[in-house]
Formats: structure tokens, C-alpha cells, sequence
């Protein structure tokens, strides 16, 4: 079983996702915070402020830095490379970018609440 105070970075450009990801983390009963980026480099900042974040929700199509690229930085920062990400998009020809560049998970928007819990507890240990 997923513990129970998750501490999420949601990461996306489109701020209706935004807010219902995190309505749908909040009500799952395992999150105690999500943390809202609009693209990777505005998350890279939060990931600089705070060592308290479990699990990273990636998208991939983001302007000034998109998913894959985020990818590639926290993947290669020694602090940050074991940070579980699953990536929600919606294009599936970007899964095997994905999970090259070290994705943990990925799901196909639109994102169905049991779906993302069953990829959130085949992450997070
Ligand atoms: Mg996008």
C-alpha cells in the first residue's frame, strides 16, 4: 500500500490539468501537498527548494523546458536522479523518449483516478 503523505510535484503547462490532477491527488487519500509547476524549469526550482518531494507528474509538451529535458537534468543531478517520475501525456509516441530518459512510469491522458493511483503505488517503495 501507497503511504499515506505524499508529497507530489505536478508538473504541467495547461493549468485546468494542473488543477484537477491535484484534486485527484488530494482526494486519494495518500497526498498531504501538491506542489504545481508550469514547466521543468520552473520545477527544477521547487526540486532546489525543498528535499521533501516523493514523486515527480511529468508532461512532456511545455514551453521554455519540456518533459523530456527535465528528464535529462534531474537524471543527471546526484541529488535528485532516484526521484520517481511517471509521465502523463498525451501523445504516446513520446513513451519510449520517456522511459529512455528514465521516466519510472507512464500514463496516456486523460488521466482516470484508479489508473494513476496503480502507477503511483508501482513507483513509490
Ligand atoms: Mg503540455
Amino acid at each position: 500500500m501507497i503511504k499515506k503523505d505524499l508529497i507530489v510535484l505536478a508538473v504541467d503547462d495547461d493549468l485546468i490539468n494542473l488543477k484537477l490532477l491535484k484534486s485527484m491527488l488530494m482526494k486519494s487519500g495518500h497526498v498531504k501537498e501538491v506542489i504545481e509547476a508550469k514547466n521543468g524549469s520552473d520545477a527544477i526550482g521547487e526540486l532546489k527548494k525543498r528535499d521533501d518531494i516523493d514523486l515527480i507528474l511529468l508532461d512532456i509538451i511545455m514551453p521554455i523546458m519540456g518533459g523530456i529535458e527535465m528528464l535529462k537534468v534531474v537524471r543527471a543531478d546526484d541529488n535528485l536522479r532516484q526521484l520517481p517520475i511517471i509521465v502523463l501525456t498525451t501523445d504516446e509516441t513520446k513513451k519510449s523518449d520517456a522511459l529512455e530518459f528514465g521516466a519510472n512510469g507512464f500514463l496516456m491522458k486523460p488521466i482516470r483516478n484508479d489508473d494513476l493511483m496503480k502507477k503511483i503505488a508501482t513507483v513509490i517503495i
